[in-house]
């Protein structure tokens, strides 16, 4: 008896750690993806799950699509009274404000005032008029934070907010922490241009891929190696249509109304998803020069930017980067 129980238990099969992976599209929009090495499959799923979880969760409370979504009432009421925020949605307004100043407001959620009237699939644009009314409402000095009451206002009428320039970055963020609750030390999660990683993969770093904006999907410009870091790219060529050989694509800048156009991509590196994210879409606001300049200042951060004519620059950092194989 004692002996058949322990041939049962030696010949039962192992629980064994292995990858496991998921690719999901349509949540938020996009594609996400989760790598990660678990104990046994069955933790690994159930990780996936809880990260494919959050992130809808994310999406139902920040989308601008969904009318119940939180910020959806806040982009109806705030110019009107206070609105009480969930803890979660004010940490994450007070993060895009700090983008703001960090970018001279070339990062602005109020983009949205004029950016509600772009619909990139069903090339359409606001008229120059619309967006000379809609203009005076972008500006982030707009959006009204109250601490001790955990509301946000707007000034004036008009204001609109949206949060796709940051929400891909926080799932990132958010997945990332739900992992490593579950004891997870290898993993990658991604959702559309924003990735990161933790720990490395059989010892050797993660190895990412930077699309060449002008080139199919499969043709990279470089290859970083990652461990325990987060990496963002902007593009030109994510969301657009063009007019006329003008090219109309999904960030604005917040002085003109019109797409920001001054590079073709922008990638960040850092330790965190939310602030890649935040620091990408700035490039194509400020150009090259005084972005760099900017990457440059700021701590734990490194750029590749894709200049219009298609040369390469990078920060200080990343100047010894291997050319590509
Ligand atoms: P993705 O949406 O694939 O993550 P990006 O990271 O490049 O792409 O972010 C683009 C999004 O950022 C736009 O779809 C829009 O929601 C938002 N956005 C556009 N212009 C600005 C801006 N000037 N400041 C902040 N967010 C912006
Ligand atoms: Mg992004």
């Amino acid at each position: 008896m004692r002996l058949a129980l322990v041939l049962a238990l030696a010949f039962a099969p192992a629980a064994r750690a292995e990858w496991v992976s998921r690719t999901v599209d349509g949540t938020m929009g996009t594609r996400i993806v989760v790598e990660l090495w678990a104990d046994d499959h069955a933790a690994g799923e159930a990780a996936i799950d809880a990260v494919m979880a959050e992130m809808q969760h994310i999406d139902a409370t920040m989308s601008t699509y969904k009318p119940d979504s939180e910020v959806s009432k806040v982009n109806r009421l705030a110019a009107r009274e206070p609105v009480p925020v969930s803890p979660e949605l004010y940490s994450l307004l007070s993060t895009a404000l700090e983008y703001s100043r960090a970018t001279r407001g070339a990062f602005d959620i109020t983009y949205a005032s004029v950016g509600f009237m772009y619909d990139f699939r069903a090339h359409q644009r606001p008229s120059e008029a619309q967006i000379r009314s809609a203009l005076p409402a972008v500006n982030y000095h707009h959006v009204l934070l109250d601490a001790a009451h955990h509301t946000v206002r707007f000034t004036q009428a008009g204001v609109r907010i949206d949060l796709g320039g940051i929400g891909k970055g926080y799932s990132v963020d958010r997945g990332i922490e739900i992992l490593q609750e579950r004891g997870i030390r290898h993993a990658l999660v991604s959702a559309g241009g924003d990735s990161r990683i933790i720990g490395d993969r059989f010892g050797k770093p993660w190895i990412v891929g930077i699309r060449d904006p002008r080139a199919g999907p499969g043709t990279v410009i470089t290859r970083i190696p990652l461990t325990d870091a987060a990496m963002s790219t902007s593009g030109d060529y994510e969301r657009f249509f063009e007019e006329d050989g003008v090219r109309f694509h999904h960030i604005i800048d917040p002085h003109t109304g019109h797409s920001a156009s001054k590079v073709r991509s922008a990638t960040i590196i850092g330790p965190k998803a939310v602030r890649t994210d935040g620091l990408s879409k700035t490039a194509f606001v400020l150009g090259p020069e005084k972005a760099m300049q900017i990457y440059n200042r700021i701590d734990d951060i490194d750029a590749i930017i894709v200049k219009l004519d298609g040369t390469v620059i990078y920060s200080k950092g990343l100047e010894q980067l291997p050319a590509p194989k």
